[in-house]
């Protein structure tokens, strides 16, 4: 598959930029955070951001790593902003998020691969917006397990840690991530603080097969992940890995059903779905089962 003019119709978006939105936007600017909302050039943005739901990108915007499936910048970062937490704080006020997603690059650079950081977040996060859910979508700390506990110490209300890719394909879409590592580190995390629901998501279209990714579901659940996420993969620019397959609305539908059966307790599968979408519905409908 190549080209944008074969994308099918069900990836095309209608494109509305709202008032709110663009103030949103210079508020981000103002504050000098990052948002994977408009780096990786989401195509849910407006329909999250007005419905109070943002993907917070801390610890700068170079990543240690360099997944093939990936547009964010590698190289080797410098920014270790103590303040950081404080102003996503203020920034998930103004915008009136209701959903805080706390993401990373990979911070291999630092002992503690960010850990403390994410800690510190969660933290600020909660003490200026009682009532906004904050999900972590972290790095895998290198196996570094301590790192792991200091952000389970600090309660989100979601641990997310993403597989991306079947076990075949991992370790060629992927940079120095591990399936079983990924896989250990969900295990874990369910293990220091039972309570707290696990997530994580794959991201189709690169190369594997429709069963590989039932198979991937099947050892996500073996490892007591609650929530999924299923969506396309598209490629950034032309020097990404490219995309093998467009999967049909109904195929994505079809794992839903199949998810929702191997005890998954959300399970969110579309084309255009990311690994945040939709995550504020997934908070509530944990907390009801
Ligand atoms: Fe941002 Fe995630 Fe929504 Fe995309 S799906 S706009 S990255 S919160
Ligand atoms: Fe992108 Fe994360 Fe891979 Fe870094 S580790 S290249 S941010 S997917």
């Amino acid at each position: 598959v190549d080209g944008k003019e074969r994308k099918p119709e069900w990836l095309k978006v209608k494109l509305s930029t709202g008032e709110n939105y663009q103030e949103l936007k210079r508020m981000m600017r103002s504050k000098t955070l990052h948002t994977v909302c408009e780096e990786a050039r989401c195509p849910n943005i407006y329909e999250c951001w007005a419905n109070g739901t943002a993907t917070f990108m801390i610890l700068g915007d170079i990543c240690t790593r360099a997944c093939r499936f990936c547009a964010v910048k590698t190289g080797l970062p410098t920014e270790l902003d103590l303040a950081e937490p404080e102003r996503v704080a203020e920034a998930v006020q103004q915008m009136r998020v209701r959903h805080a997603v706390i993401t990373s690059v990979a911070r291999d650079d630092l002992k503690d691969g960010g850990a403390g950081i994410f800690a510190a977040t969660i933290k600020a996060v909660r003490a200026k917006n009682p009532l906004t859910s904050v999900e972590v979508l972290i790095p895998d700390f290198m196996g570094n397990w301590d790192a792991l506990q200091v952000v389970m110490d600090a309660r989100p209300d979601i641990l997310n840690h993403n597989i991306e890719t079947v076990r075949r394909r991992s370790d060629r879409v992927r940079s120095k991530a591990k399936y079983d590592r990924t896989l250990e580190l969900l295990k874990r995390a369910k293990e220091m603080q039972p309570d707290i629901p696990t997530k994580s998501s794959i991201m189709v279209g690169v190369g594997e097969t429709y069963e590989e990714v039932k198979e991937t579901m099947h050892d996500l659940r073996d490892h007591d992940v609650n929530i999924l996420t299923i969506g396309q993969y598209l490629q950034p620019t032309k020097k990404h890995i490219k995309i093998e397959k467009y999967y049909t609305p109904e195929e994505f539908a079809e794992w839903k059903e199949y998810g929702m059966e191997l005890g998954f307790s959300h399970v969110e599968s579309g084309p255009l779905v990311r690994s945040s979408y939709h995550a504020h519905e997934q908070v509530k409908g944990h907390q009801k089962t």
